[in-house]
């Protein structure tokens, strides 16, 4: 695979950044992506492992040294299929992963040598959609059987275009009013255009499958209803119930969830008129409560709205700057000190920080007071570390708990020991119902969520042909 010998001949180039100070006046991506006869040499880098260990990595299982060699031979039409015959949205993973491969690839054993598979990845998709090579793909037959997916993430998508590509009639229920999940409302244009979303989405409709926006089941509909409608359901609602902060002055107003804000931020960069309440970070004291990329887009966000100042903060302590052999050696995912796209933009950040309060004047935060912890459970905090921090907007990123509950509740779901849809081979506790992506996973990344969306679309499909009962409900039956 490769170009014998090309990791000896070619360094490794990452994607291109756009200069902070430039691109935080507008919303368009920070990434770049190398010129396509640069990344030939970068997919040359792809060297012949005897046993390549990149595709453990990736949960997606992508064949990438096939795609590195289609690369390096300029055979980029061919590189498309074979992408896309593990991914079907390489262009939001090649966007968003955080790479798991690149951990695993066998020239990560000399740290930071990686190959770069991500933005070939990204610069694959990318140039088939510019040259028109991705098409509709409906399919020839229909199986007379109907689905109903319940949420457009990446999971529901993912499933939704698998099953309908089997010839079953698919229906997507979405709650919001455009499809995507968090990779549309969550995610900045920063990090991905909604274009790019927009385009997939488009895709899928040309190949059949019917959207049904502004629907949230469970509220808008009742849940079996939409069970009798359809011969089996899948539910890929996320797992949207945020992990609250429980300390005083929380009630204040200018203390949000960080969904809440990054919601407004989307809707705002779309076109939206502002809510009635809009939340701003502009000239304020902005503090960000979590250290992972949910935080991070809120301080990306704060920043392109000129906020006077932003600290994130984290509970657990600073990780190693490189990766710890003994803990997490490679090919695994190394917990090693990163620094996110939003701090390179401005902005403090400090680790093994326990807030003990929200303090403010006529109902309104003003202040944070926080006491240094351990760094590792229990977090125990140190005395005498008081700190108190000006904080004008508190956002809290602190994780998310699970899935929300009227859709699991009218379909009988049994939830596992984490709140999420217990599922055994994606079928649930209740017959016809599967879950995927966060619902049933937890809170996790989109290349789980696609992963999740295919295998979980394989189960319905062998269950819609078979007309079985579902496992766990046999299970149960069965005593
Ligand atoms: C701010 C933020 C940034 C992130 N950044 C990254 C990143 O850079 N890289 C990465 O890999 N991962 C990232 N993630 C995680 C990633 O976005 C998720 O893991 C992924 O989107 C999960 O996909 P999903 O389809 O399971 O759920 P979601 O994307 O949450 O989609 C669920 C969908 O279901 C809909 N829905 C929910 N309930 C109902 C209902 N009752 N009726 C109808 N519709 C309903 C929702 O509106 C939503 O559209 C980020 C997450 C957040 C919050
Ligand atoms: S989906 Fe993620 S892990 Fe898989 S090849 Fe792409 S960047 Fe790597």
């Amino acid at each position: 695979m490769g170009k014998i010998g090309g990791f000896l001949k070619h360094a490794r180039e990452e994607s291109p950044e756009r200069d902070p100070r430039e691109r935080i006046g507008d919303h368009r991506e920070f990434l770049r992506r190398l010129p396509l006869v640069e990344l030939r040499s970068q997919g040359a880098r792809c060297m012949e492992c005897g046993v390549p260990f990149c595709h453990h990595g990736c949960p997606l299982g992508n064949l990438i040294p096939e795609w590195n060699d289609l690369v390096y031979r300029d055979r980029w039409s061919e590189a498309i299929v074979q992408l896309h015959r593990t991914n079907n949205f390489p262009e939001l993973t090649g966007r968003l992963c955080p790479a798991p491969c690149e951990a695993a690839c066998v020239l990560e054993i000399d740290e930071g040598n990686a190959v770069t598979i991500k933005q070939i990845e990204a610069a694959i998709v990318d140039r088939a959609w510019e040259e028109g090579w991705i098409a509709a793909q409906p399919p020839d037959t229909r199986t007379g059987r109907s689905v109903a997916v319940i949420g457009s993430g990446p999971a529901g998508l993912a499933c939704a275009q698998q099953l309908n590509r089997r010839g079953h009639s698919v229906t997507v229920y979405e709650r919001d009013e455009a499809g995507g999940g968090l990779v549309r409302f969550g995610v900045p244009d920063f990090k991905i255009e909604k274009w790019v979303v927009e385009r997939r989405l488009e895709q899928l409709a040309a190949e059949g499958v019917e959207f049904r926006y502004g629907v949230d089941v469970g509220a808008d509909v009742d849940a079996d209803e939409v069970r009798s409608l359809h011969d089996a359901v899948v539910i890929a609602t996320g797992a949207r119930v945020p992990r609250d902060l429980r300390v005083p002055g929380r009630e204040l107003d200018g203390v949000h969830f960080a969904l809440e804000y990054l919601y407004q931020r989307n809707r705002f960069v779309a076109g939206a008129l502002p809510p009635e309440r809009p939340i701003t970070a502009t000239g304020k004291s902005v503090v960000v409560i979590g250290g992972g990329d949910t935080g991070a887009d809120c301080i990306g966000q704060a920043h392109r709205e000129r906020a006077a100042s932003v600290t994130q903060i984290e509970l657990l302590g600073e990780p190693p700057p490189r990766r710890a052999d003994d803990v997490t050696p490679w090919p695994r995912w190394p917990m090693k000190l990163r620094t996110s796209y939003a701090l390179k933009e401005g902005g403090d950040r400090d680790f093994a920080i326990s807030t003990t309060e929200l303090a403010g004047r006529d109902g309104r935060v003003e202040s944070i007071h926080w006491l240094r912890n351990a760094g590792v459970p229990p977090f125990e905090p140190i005395a005498g570390t008081e700190e108190q921090h000006p904080a004008e907007l508190v956002l809290l990123a602190m994780g998310f708990l699970g899935p929300e509950p009227a859709v699991l509740d009218q379909l009988e779901v049994e939830r596992d020991e984490r709140g999420n849809a217990r599922a055994r081979a994606f079928a649930t506790s209740t017959d016809g119902v599967f879950a995927a992506g966060d619902a049933r996973r937890g809170q996790s990344l989109v290349v789980w969520a696609i992963d999740e969306g295919r295998r979980c679309a394989s189960a319905v499909d062998d269950w819609l042909l078979a007309g079985e009962a579902s496992p766990l409900a046999t299970a149960a039956g069965s005593g």
